[in-house]
């Protein structure tokens, strides 16, 4: 099957399966040659990589991830692409086309299987467009859930881009920010204009890579608890931090003792979440805990 990546070719195949754009999908396809090579070239994929790509639309950028890596699965949702797919793909005998909602499949068990020949595939990375409606779901999912992931390169609305990568201070910093920069170091690659998908979303979009950390960059004895501190900060954005904790129930902080942690950490007692780096958060967490 020719290249797909551009605006007549993908309206061909489209017209040939008679394809609706299914908007609760978050569907735009990428019609554009040159930004396909560039998020491609992103992942820096070689032969002895396995990748996932999550959402493969009619598998336009799936067609550069087979050439490049040893092995592709895609992982599609919409039941009227899996005929397209096995059409666009069918010269490739490299990939695998999964039928499937992302957040339903067991990660684990997916990259067992297919690493199982580990002489032959040496790590796992995910490429994707990703559908913007589950953008955060599937990368904390990604994150959480500690998969021997190397790196992910997605492409997601710009300034969603821009919220994981920022520190404090900025209005776009937050809970994202900081879950993101606990599991990886995030890198904004490339801006990605409307004209490059079919149909054009209302938003600029951008590539992030996340490239995993080994350990985290933080030592935290209770991580979960630090991320219900993060939460719980960032729900009431506008209080002070000692006003956010003592006020979620479920913390069962009182105002002074989150104050008197803060006088132990030279921090005011008027300071707000978003003043606080990841590393102060986890000392935060260590000391509340202890208590
Ligand atoms: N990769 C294609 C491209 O770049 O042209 C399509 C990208 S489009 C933005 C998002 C794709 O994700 C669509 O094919 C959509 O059907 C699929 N999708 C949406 N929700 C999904 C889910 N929960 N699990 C798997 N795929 C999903």
């Amino acid at each position: 099957m020719a290249n797909l990546g551009t605006p007549t070719a993908t309206a061909a195949v489209l017209n040939k399966y008679d394809f609706v754009f299914r908007k609760k999908y978050g569907q735009n396809f990428l019609v554009d040659m040159h930004m396909l090579e560039k998020i491609v070239d992103c992942a820096e994929l070689t032969k002895e990589d396995c990748v996932l790509e999550i959402g493969p639309g009619i598998g336009t950028m799936t067609q550069y991830l087979a050439e490049r890596a040893g092995k592709v699965i895609v992982v599609e949702i919409d039941g009227d692409l899996i005929p397209i797919l096995k059409d666009t793909l069918g010269d490739y005998d490299n990939v695998t086309i999964i039928h499937q909602d992302i957040l339903k499949v067991d990660l684990h068990q997916l990259v067992e299987e297919h690493l199982a020949d580990r002489q032959k595939y040496k790590s796992f990375k995910v490429v994707a467009n990703l559908p913007y409606y589950i953008t955060t779901p599937i990368i904390m999912n990604l994150l959480e859930k500690k998969i021997p992931l190397d790196n992910i390169t997605i492409m997601v609305q710009k300034e969603v881009a821009e919220r994981m990568q920022v520190g404090p201070g900025t209005k776009d910093y937050g809970a994202l920010s900081l879950a993101v920069q606990y599991y990886a170091k995030p890198e904004v690659m490339v801006s990605v204009p409307p004209e490059c998908f079919m149909p054009r979303p209302k938003v600029a979009s951008a590539v992030i890579r996340l490239t995993l950390y080994p350990e985290p960059p933080i030592k935290v004895s209770d991580p979960e608890y630090m991320f219900r501190l993060i939460r719980a900060s960032f729900n009431q954005r506008r209080k002070t931090l000692a006003n956010g904790l003592s006020n979620d129930s479920g913390l069962h902080l009182t105002r002074e003792t989150v104050i008197e942690v803060l006088r132990q950490m030279d921090l005011s007692e008027t300071i707000r979440g978003e003043a606080l780096t990841l590393e102060q958060f986890g000392e935060l967490a260590d000391r509340l805990r202890k208590l």
